[in-house]
């Protein structure tokens, strides 16, 4: 069964499987529904981590 994740960017949740990016920030792997929402969230990961506190 796939692992359902979030993209920070857009705030899309869908399978691990298919996300079509990745981005390892701070030893932890975010996944990206589109390579678009991916470069946006490498050039300012910390905009998008900041709403992401609950760990
Ligand atoms: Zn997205």
């Amino acid at each position: 069964m796939a692992e359902k994740v979030k993209d920070l960017v857009c705030g899309m949740e869908f399978d691990k499987d298919s996300a079509s990016g990745t981005f390892e920030y701070k030893g932890k792997i975010y996944y990206f529904c589109s390579l678009g929402c991916r470069d946006k969230f490498a050039k300012e990961p910390d905009k998008y981590t900041a709403h992401e506190r609950k760990e």
